[in-house]
């Protein structure tokens, strides 16, 4: 592959991810700079509220859909898709990935072969973003741009292979993104007319409701890979580094209990004790209620009995 091609290819795949992946060594874990334009550039495009100014109803608009995104990324992609830890119809399971899609951190059928890998390989040396072998920057933010991150491994998610429009939302990952982005954009105009009240324009709604949102979002989803197998307690010895984290939990509804979820994935729930917050289980066990989604795995009472001995334990000692 010449330089110009190789230019044109990762252009390319800023629409397609699968462009040219026959010819790019994905097993690099080199800073690809033009690969990562558009993840950069959603960055800098913060930098515009100087200009756009603030208004409380583009705040609000910014919270709610960094919670909607963040309930789709951890109760699909990550519940759902990666782990499997409930059933759903194929016409949800197709919505609420385009709704996880929306917030810009790839398909999700890349999305769960990646955290397939990390759950195989937890801080040891084949281990993608651990905090342990590449440092908190690597494990944060490095590893997804470069190729040995932007490539998925079809083999560890062949299950969900079979279906032709989860292939097509992974393979086209910027589409729903960018379909969001025009969307708020285009409702910021209708605000700044029909409720001017509010406060509010296209711009200014793009850049609080899309960008800031969309950023932060992405920032407290990776903050798992980093931050949760560093900083917290561990309650299991589960030969990862995996902590649990109040905090984190909060800001990422329940994956902060992420030393809890290395020792019992296939639970749908991560807060093992009642204490333990965990809204994206709650918001799931509405899901269930409605009849949406179905079949959710329970915490077993051995792990049940398991907690309960080491927090008496732990008592004890303190
Ligand atoms: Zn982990
Ligand atoms: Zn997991």
């Amino acid at each position: 592959m010449t330089r110009v091609q190789y230019w044109l290819t990762n252009i390319l795949r800023w629409f397609d991810s699968t462009a040219g992946s026959d010819h790019l060594d994905t097993s690099s874990r080199t800073f690809n700079f033009l690969r990562v334009v558009p993840f950069i550039a959603l960055h800098l495009a913060c930098l515009l509220v100087i200009v756009t100014g603030t208004s409380p109803f583009s705040v609000f608009f910014a919270v709610a859909f960094f919670a909607v995104r963040m309930f789709a990324i951890t109760g699909f992609y990550h519940r759902y898709f990666a782990h499997k830890t409930f059933k759903t119809s194929r016409v949800a399971q197709f919505l609420f990935g385009a709704l996880g899609a929306s917030a810009a951190q790839r398909g999700p059928l890349w999305w769960a072969a990646h955290h397939r890998h990390h759950h195989q390989h937890s801080d040891d040396v084949k281990d993608l973003h651990s905090p342990h072998h590449g440092g908190f920057w690597w494990s944060h933010v490095g590893w997804f741009t470069c190729d040995a991150g932007f490539a998925m491994n079809e083999r560890r998610v062949k299950d969900w292979m079979k279906f032709p429009e989860l292939r097509f939302l992974n393979r086209f990952d910027s589409l729903v993104p960018a379909a969001a982005a025009i969307a708020i954009y285009a409702l910021g105009e209708g605000l700044a007319v029909w409720a001017p009240e509010l406060g509010t324009n296209g711009l200014q709604l793009l850049v609080w409701g899309f960008f800031i949102s969309t950023v932060v979002l992405f920032h407290a989803t990776v903050s798992i890979n980093s931050l949760s197998h560093v900083w917290g307690k561990r309650r299991f010895e589960t030969g990862d580094d995996s902590r649990n984290n109040i905090w984190l939990a909060l800001i990422t509804m329940g994956e902060g209990w992420h030393n809890n979820h290395h020792r019992w994935p296939q639970s749908v729930r991560q807060g093992f004790r009642w204490y333990e917050v965990d809204m994206t289980w709650y918001g799931l066990w509405i899901l269930e209620r409605l009849g949406i989604i179905w079949d959710m795995n329970p915490i077993p009472e051995h792990i049940q009995e398991e907690t309960r001995q080491l927090d008496a334990m732990r008592r004890r000692r303190s």
